[in-house]
């Protein structure tokens, strides 16, 4: 069961304090209380969890600040679209919007090798207009003898480099408890320059542990890569512990299955799942066209497989673009093949800009032909 909050109702009022009284009293059930921080107001949710079916909606729906209660079934109780639940809130962070109507591109390097890399990769994505990208710096690899990533060494330069071209946000995978205790040390010793949105990868999508240490923090938003293996339904999962130990501030990002039958690509290319992810929950869906296809080829209408599905993934409404691209991807040291290169970024992004009036116009389209119930 949820109840939902009048939006003016401040977090330590007395009135949040009497419903909380309200729901202890009742025996099997405990609250939990979450703050959704939408991008033109902040809302807050009461989870009642446990023996909820006996329980009277009236007891809750009588007080002044509680809007309605919702009993909810299904398995996503926080990041779910409930029946009755029309807003899909998403967050602000680093003064940007991540929620299901906004677009972002993280363009960036897979693995940060060099320095002069990072400053050279961050002067193109200032210079296309962006203020966002991504950045590998603990690499988690399929053979022990290949590069591991930078890890801590790299951090000081990366976030310096981020904030001197004014990028907000930089998407950047943690495996271990200890690489968000040394992002979080690195951003305070550089002053806070930039923003990070902790990813965690295909190969971690059931670390369970680690999916509750990034749900106990509050400081950095999430970035959950579906799992390559397992169903849907488990990715979803996995993000709803991320948001049932406090953080809901989650992207979920479709990367690509892995079967051979998805060949010659990388991984069975899955953005037809961006309108189910939508449906099912209330998350901001990304897409990652560089791990899904993996290689840079070229189909004969002169436009990459990468370009294709990430128009694919934006025709059907994708909210962010996770993509490699290397100052000179023939040396890069993690998935040169699947990089593009800088001066390739404007043609990028002018395809995807492309793409999202398509989105906006099939929309529209939609909504003349078949208005949808609000
Ligand atoms: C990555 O984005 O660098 C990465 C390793 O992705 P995935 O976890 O999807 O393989
Ligand atoms: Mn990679």
């Amino acid at each position: 069961m949820i109840v939902f909050l009048k939006p003016e109702t401040p977090r330590d009022s007395p009135e949040v304090e009497r419903v909380l009284a309200v729901a202890r009293k009742i025996e099997g059930v405990t609250a939990r209380l979450h703050v959704v921080e939408g991008a033109t107001r902040s809302l807050i949710e009461i989870y009642l969890i446990g023996r909820t079916a006996g329980i009277p909606t009236e007891i809750f729906d009588e007080l002044d600040c509680v809007e309605r209660v919702i009993r909810i079934s299904e398995k996503y109780r926080i990041i779910g679209r409930h029946k009755g639940q029309v807003e899909a809130a998403g967050f602000v962070y680093e003064g940007l919007v991540f929620d299901q109507e906004s677009l972002h591109v993280f363009p960036g390097l897979c693995a940060v090798d060099t320095a002069a890399n990072v400053d050279l990769m961050f002067e193109a994505i200032a210079r296309a207009g962006l203020t966002t990208g991504r950045m590998g710096a603990y690499k988690p690899r399929t053979s022990p003898y290949d590069f591991q990533g930078l890890g801590r060494t790299c951090l000081p330069w990366v976030f310096e480099s981020a904030g001197r071209h004014g990028i907000r946000v930089v998407a950047m995978e943690v495996t271990h408890e200890s690489h968000i205790e040394e992002i979080n040390q690195a951003l305070d010793e550089a002053g806070s320059p930039t923003g990070v949105l902790l990813q965690i990868g295909t190969r971690n999508a059931q670390n369970f542990e680690l999916l509750k240490l990034v749900g106990q923090q509050q400081r950095f938003p999430v970035l959950f890569k579906r799992g390559m293996g397992i169903t849907l339904e488990e990715s979803l999962n996995a993000c709803e512990y991320v948001a049932s130990e406090g953080n809901s501030r989650i992207v979920l990002a479709l990367r690509g299955m892995k079967t051979n039958l998805g060949d010659p690509h990388r991984n069975f290319v899955d953005v037809a799942h961006v309108p189910v992810v939508k449906r099912l929950t209330r998350l901001p869906v990304c897409i990652d066209p560089s791990h899904s296809v993996g290689r840079r080829d070229l189909a004969p209408d002169g436009l990459t497989d990468i370009h294709h599905v990430t128009a694919q993934g934006i025709v059907a409404g994708a909210n962010m673009v996770l993509v490699d691209f290397h100052p000179d991807p023939a040396h890069a040291l993690c998935d040169g093949p699947q990089a593009l290169t800088l001066d390739e970024l404007p043609h990028f992004l002018a395809d995807v800009a492309l793409a999202r009036r398509c989105y906006e116009e099939r929309r529209a389209l939609a909504a003349g032909v078949c208005p949808r119930s609000a």
